[in-house]
């Protein structure tokens, strides 16, 4: 039996083991995905790779931590941070939540060259989000809470300007793309863009999946926006990494419906 886990803490209620044991499922892979809460990642990794687990996912409170720990690619060591380790052979270490963002757009039909794109927050996700979009070349913004966060962001990314959030409303008045990477909104009915400044030329990309329909998302609806929720950037790092470990193509829409059955 083929095994592959998540390193996090805490990751108790993670949606990572329903989604991918579904894919196993699908495919007739004797495979489990298991969870873990380790003390020391750089421990947890040797001890993975000693036991024959195949693939790994990393979390918060590890995604940067676990660098020190592979060999990351080159889209891993720009993002600075790591969710997904392959271990058949040396540990390697990728980021598909860059390629979470990136595949969600392209479900929806969004053509991302070209276009101009806010993100907002300067976290993991931010990050992820702001280098699959320049990657896909959008040009983008940065808008945090805290400016010089922004502003470091800002200096890795090609083209890219930096902001406070006291600005958003002009830059996504103006923007095509707009995603929100920080937190607000998780389990709150909150929004950190002003409905105002949200309008039908736009495609809106929530990373927060709790709710699935966020304050934001709902308000870019209520404009005629093209709204996409935080459950296809989960699903389609998901769907990547799986991918990566297995060499085969997911059962995307397998793995979506195990995922939306348990939002
Ligand atoms: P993080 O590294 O801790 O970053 C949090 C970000 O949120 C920072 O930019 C922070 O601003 C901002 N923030 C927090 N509270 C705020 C507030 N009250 N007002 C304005 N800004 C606030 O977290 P992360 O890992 O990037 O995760 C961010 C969100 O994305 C979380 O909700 C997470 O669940 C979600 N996420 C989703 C996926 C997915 O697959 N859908 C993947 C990864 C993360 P400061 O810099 O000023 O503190």
């Amino acid at each position: 039996m083929q095994v592959y886990g998540l390193l996090g803490n805490p990751v108790g209620h993670s949606l990572s083991p329903p989604m991918h044991e579904a894919a196993y499922d699908e495919l007739d892979i004797d495979a489990r995905y298991v969870t873990f809460e380790p003390d020391d990642v750089g421990d947890a990794v040797a001890g993975a790779r000693a036991l024959g687990i195949r693939g790994l996912n990393v979390t918060i409170p590890f995604k940067e931590t676990v660098l020190d720990h592979v060999e990351p690619d080159d889209l891993a060591t720009r993002i600075g941070a790591v969710n997904t380790v392959d271990l058949c052979g040396e540990p390697t270490g990728h980021n598909t939540d860059a390629e979470g963002v990136r595949r969600s757009f392209e479900h929806h039909d969004v053509d991302l060259a070209g276009q101009d794109a806010v993100v907002v927050g300067a976290g993991g996700a931010a990050r992820a989000a702001a280098f699959a979009l320049a990657d896909a070349d959008a040009t983008v913004h940065v808008a945090n809470r805290t400016v010089e966060r922004a502003e470091s962001l800002a200096a890795d990314v090609p083209e890219a300007t930096a902001g406070g959030l006291d600005g958003v409303q002009g830059d996504v008045a103006d923007a095509d793309v707009l995603v929100n990477a920080t937190s607000v909104g998780m389990e709150e009915d909150r929004s950190p863009v002003p409905a105002d400044a949200l309008h039908g030329d736009l495609a809106v990309l929530d990373a927060v999946y709790r709710p699935v329909e966020t304050r934001l998302l709902r308000d870019a609806g209520e404009r005629g926006a093209t709204t996409i929720d935080g459950a296809w950037m989960l699903l389609y790092q998901g769907v990547a990494a799986f991918e990566l470990w297995t060499g085969r193509s997911a059962p995307v829409e397998r793995m979506d419906a195990a995922l939306r059955r348990r939002l």
